[in-house]
């Protein structure tokens, strides 16, 4: 297993949000689901609302806390604009837009860090 100061900034932000965006997937299914299911049965009518919630959640978390580990400003919705890399850093994602390191740089070799 390599350690985290073998991963890039792309292996480390697609860590930090797969977990995030599998959960995202899962509400946004249920959260189809809950509409017409919540309606026909006429109970609880806000069963819509809970994997809503849960999405707006993990989009939140998404955006407020994956940041750039150079710069620290929030890129993930930068996946979800890039076509071909939807929910994650694909490598069409070439570099970060606020301070242009390359994603494909290692943890270690970031310039703000100790050197
Ligand atoms: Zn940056």
């Amino acid at each position: 297993m390599a350690g985290p100061e073998d991963m890039t900034i792309r292996d480390h932000l697609n860590r930090k949000m797969r977990p995030f965006f599998i959960v995202m997937g899962v509400c946004f299914v249920l959260f189809a689901l809950s509409g017409p299911l919540a309606a026909s049965m006429r109970v609880l009518p806000l069963l819509p609302l809970i994997p809503f919630l849960g999405f707006a959640g993990c989009f939140l978390y998404l955006y407020f806390r994956i940041r750039c580990p150079n710069c620290n400003n929030p890129i993930s919705q930068l996946p979800m604009m890039a076509g071909g890399g939807f929910f994650r850093f694909s490598r069409k994602l070439k570099c970060c837009p606020f301070c242009g390191i390359d994603f494909d740089t290692e943890l270690k070799d970031l310039p703000g860090t100790a050197q």
